[in-house]
């Protein structure tokens, strides 16, 4: 059971609505969003009486909810959620697409491929400081410096920064930088000690698919953050492992339209990752958006064989600008923009 508590409720009502619940014997769960609070009730909801919550004042809604994930279930929520990242709404109508390369490598190729990003009509940016790379002897990533280069180049040209966060040890260092979208990587999609850290905080969070991860497994980590008080969360698709060794991952197509029914959160597509090739990039951008994406994250270099990470993979900033005009018909015709 969720309590929506409504937006003018004081800390006393809050205060009563929590005893209430603890007087039955269950335990309780406030998840304090920047749009609303929710209290979760935790245990044998069989115990509840219903009736008393509706006389108590400050509670808007409140709502069984059968999925074990209360918070980002559209259950509760039928209304789509659209998340302002630093003025740029990803959720609605307008699909956003974030263009950038694998790895800050140095100022000038970071400063270029901003200027690639806005040219092709990109209104985010992605790029990797902190690199989770299978071997310890490769390039592991710039670091923090890798964190100034980045704001440098993408405040010249008013661009949101995407990255990712691997150690909770450099959150605040994120927060310094005033990244405006945290990423967590596929390998830390149940790091539950990172989640909650993130769910502290009042930053978007893109949550990308565990490699192996179900679903629900997806749908309960991104649950671990709503429930520490972050509700501003998008889940991203960048392939799973399967069988199949012909190419990097599988894109699970499937997975967009199921999530978009599990969940009123945001969805958006990896196809750099999926793929692990260039030339398939595209095909892979052209079959989310039309499976409903509301987004998609995409490698782009200036120089694709110079990169120092990922290099199959990257567009180039030609392939990137003509790959948004494509994208265009295909976002009107499933009544969206780009
Ligand atoms: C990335 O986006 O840079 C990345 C490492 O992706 P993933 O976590 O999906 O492998
Ligand atoms: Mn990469």
């Amino acid at each position: 059971m969720i309590f929506v508590m409504s937006n003018e409720a004081t800390q006393q009502q809050l205060d009563a609505v929590v005893g209430k619940i603890k007087s039955f014997g269950l335990d309780v769960n406030i998840s304090r969003g920047t749009e609303r609070t929710v209290v979760g009730a935790i245990g044998d909801e069989t115990k509840l009486d219903q009736s008393l919550f509706t006389v108590l004042p400050g509670v808007e809604q409140f709502m069984r909810i059968v999925k074990p994930y209360k918070i980002v279930a559209r259950e509760g929520h039928l209304e789509s959620t659209v998340i302002d990242i630093s003025g740029v709404p990803l959720g609605g109508k307008q699909i956003q697409v974030i263009g950038g390369p694998c790895s800050v490598e140095t100022q000038a190729q970071m400063d270029e491929s901003a200027e690639y990003v806005v040219q092709a009509g990109c209104r985010l940016m992605r790029g990797g400081a902190f690199k989770p790379r299978s071997s310890p002897y490769s390039f592991q990533g710039k670091g923090v410096e890798g964190l100034t280069l980045f704001r440098n180049a993408a405040d010249k040209q008013g661009l949101p920064i995407v990255t990712e966060l691997m150690d909770i040890r450099m959150l605040d260092t994120f927060l310094e930088y005033d990244v405006d979208v945290i990423q967590i990587g596929t390998r830390n999609m149940q790091n539950f000690d990172l989640l909650k850290a993130v769910g502290g905080i009042n930053k978007p969070i893109i949550l990308k698919r565990g490699m192996s991860a179900t679903i629900s497994e997806w749908l309960m980590a991104a649950e671990y953050i709503a429930a520490s008080g972050n509700h501003k969360i998008i889940f991203c698709e960048r392939g799973i492992r399967t069988f199949e060794t012909h190419y990097r991952n599988v894109l699970d197509v499937t997975a967009i339209p199921v999530l978009k029914k599990e969940t009123h959160l945001p969805v958006i597509v990896d196809p750099s990752h999926a793929g692990g090739k260039a030339w398939m990039v595209p095909a892979l951008s052209r079959a989310a958006l039309a499976a409903g994406a509301d987004g998609l994250l995409i490698e782009m270099h200036p120089c694709p064989r110079e990169a120092w990470c990922d290099a199959d993979q990257a567009l180039n900033p030609h392939e990137l600008k003509s790959l948004m005009g494509e994208l265009k018909g295909i976002a009107e015709a499933v009544g969206r923009t780009i």
